[in-house]
C-alpha cells in the first residue's frame, strides 16, 4: 500500500494572479513540476491526498465556504488526488474532509472518526497526516509506503511528528522530471 500525502499551497498549487495567497477558489493553477510528479506517483500505485493549513479562515482572509470550495477546484485541476484534508484554525482543532469521489461525501471529521487527532490537525502537528493514513490505509504499518512533500518547515515538522518520510517540494517535482 502506497501513500502520498501532498502539502497544497506552492507544493502543488500556487495563485495564478502572482498574488502571495490564493484568496479566491478560481485563482489557482497547478505548478507544472508537480503536474508531472503527480503523474510519475499516480503510475507507480500511490494513492494521492493533500493536506493543507488554512489559517486564513481563522485571520478573516477568506470565508470557510471558499476554504472548501478552493479545495474542489484543485481537486477539478488535478484529478489524481483523491481527497483534501484542510485545518481552517490556528489551534488546530478542526479539519475537513474534501472529494469529489461520488462515493465518498465530504463532511469535517474533527467531530466524528478523526476526533482522536483533535487539537493537532495544524501543521506541524501530526493530526492531519495521520488521518490521511488512518483513512487511506487502514492504519501505519510498517509495510506500507508512506511519504509527505511540502515546501515549509511546519510541513517537515507534520513529516517527523507523525514518522513518515519527507520530502522537500522542489526535489519532489524533480522526480518527476526524472522519470519522463
Ligand atoms: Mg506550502
Amino acid at each position: 500500500m502506497k501513500l502520498l500525502i501532498l502539502d497544497l499551497d506552492n507544493t502543488v498549487r500556487r495563485p495564478k494572479s502572482g498574488a502571495k495567497f490564493i484568496s479566491t477558489p478560481d485563482d489557482q493553477e497547478i505548478i507544472p513540476g508537480s503536474a508531472r510528479a503527480i503523474a510519475h506517483y499516480k503510475s507507480q500505485g500511490f494513492l494521492i491526498v493533500g493536506a493543507t493549513n488554512q489559517g486564513g479562515v481563522a485571520a478573516g482572509h477568506k470565508q470557510l465556504e471558499d476554504a472548501i470550495q478552493e479545495q474542489y477546484q484543485t481537486l477539478r485541476l488535478c484529478p489524481e488526488i483523491w481527497c483534501i484534508y484542510f485545518c481552517p484554525d490556528y489551534e488546530g482543532q478542526f479539519c475537513w474532509f474534501c472529494t469529489l469521489d461520488p462515493e465518498e461525501i465530504s463532511t469535517p471529521i474533527h467531530l466524528g472518526w478523526a476526533a482522536n487527532y483533535q487539537g493537532s490537525f495544524r501543521k506541524p502537528g501530526a493530526g492531519m497526516l495521520n488521518a490521511a493514513i488512518e483513512n487511506g490505509l487502514g492504519s501505519k504499518n510498517p509495510e506500507h509506503q508512506i511519504l509527505f512533500v511540502g515546501d515549509r518547515d511546519e510541513d517537515k515538522g507534520a513529516a517527523e511528528a507523525a514518522n513518515v518520510n519527507f520530502l522537500w517540494a522542489s526535489d519532489w517535482w524533480e522526480s518527476g522530471a526524472a522519470n519522463l
